[in-house]
């Protein structure tokens, strides 16, 4: 099929790479600049601020919706990720009907072989996610390089509420010297200060108020770490955690930016960062904070 169409507009809509590049090849021009926002889906608020920007600043832009199931691993996590193709073409219809959207099959882009690359990002996979999610920087590397051989974008946009994956991409491209910006997007959050993700859906509406805790707690560490060490910081956060009947501390860790190393010993001319993973009944969140 060329183009699956649920709203019956003109929306393009496309399941298939082929015929994707070749749409992409009859508009684009030497003066036509491309924007890419690869997602999985289950779309909110933070998503659509990326395409915002990509529109901002692109003359087109194409949307991928793909749950990649080489960067999970965790099977139940990938079974119960939220699937909602339909009310994500309806966002993006409302947001911009000119937005192209490609939301393949998996044997559209792994054919028989649903198998991870192997990348070496110069040690910011063994750092955090990459630690607690054992191959999973080795799916994301792969999902990202084969969208950008299809796609072949000039920009493309990434959240920094996974920061790690964005300075990874960056690693990688520029490891593979592919010809694409890649450009970082703030972190929206909802009224409560929780980061948004799709898988806040799967919280209860306790769960979601309750959640606030995160981000109060990456708000104090930001104002412990102007006065405490690294160390000092962690303790205080592993207390608050031990302290909570529900949620459940992965991992906190203060980091160097651009090298995810730990902090050891505060350096003026270092930018740090704080990182965090919790687990509410299974659903895992994360969210970070910038400690300039
Ligand atoms: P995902 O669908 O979770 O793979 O996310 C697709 C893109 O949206 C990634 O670049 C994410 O970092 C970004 N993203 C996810 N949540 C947010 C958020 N709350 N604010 C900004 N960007 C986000």
């Amino acid at each position: 099929m060329f183009a699956v169409n649920f709203n019956k507009t003109a929306m393009p809509i496309f399941s298939g790479k082929a015929a994707l590049m070749t749409f992409l090849k009859s508009i684009k021009n030497k003066n036509t600049s491309i924007g890419f926002v690869p997602t999985m889906g289950a779309l909110h608020q933070g998503h659509l601020s990326l395409m915002q920007q990509s529109l901002n600043e692109n003359q087109k832009t194409v949307v991928s919706i793909f749950v990649n199931p080489t960067q999970f691993n965790n099977p139940e996590d990938l079974k119960k990720y939220p699937r909602t193709l339909e009310s994500d073409t309806k966002k993006i219809e409302a947001l911009n009907p000119d937005i192209i959207i490609y939301a393949p099959t998996v044997e559209d882009i792994y054919e028989e072989n649903v198998s991870s690359e192997s990348f070496d990002f110069d040690g910011l996979e063994n750092q955090m996610e990459g630690k607690f999610r054992p191959g999973h920087f080795d799916g994301v590397g792969t999902i990202v390089k084969r969208l950008f051989e299809i796609v072949q974008p000039n920009n493309a946009y990434f959240g920094e509420k996974d920061f790690q994956q964005l300075q990874i991409v960056k690693k990688m491209t520029q490891k593979n010297n592919l010809p694409v910006n890649i450009i970082g997007c703030p972190i929206h959050r909802e009224e409560n200060g929780l980061a948004m993700s799709s898988r806040n859906e799967r919280l209860s509406p306790e769960q979601r108020s309750e959640a606030s805790v995160i981000y109060k707690t990456l708000k104090n560490a930001e104002l412990l770490f102007q006065n405490k060490s690294a160390t000092e910081v962690t303790e205080w956060v592993n207390e608050v955690f031990n302290n909570h009947p529900t949620f459940e501390l992965e991992y906190f860790q203060i980091a160097e930016e651009d090298s995810l190393l730990p902090c050891i010993e505060k350096s003026k001319d270092k930018n740090y960062r704080a990182f965090i993973a919790v687990f509410v009944n299974n659903i895992r969140l994360i969210d970070t904070i910038s400690l300039k």
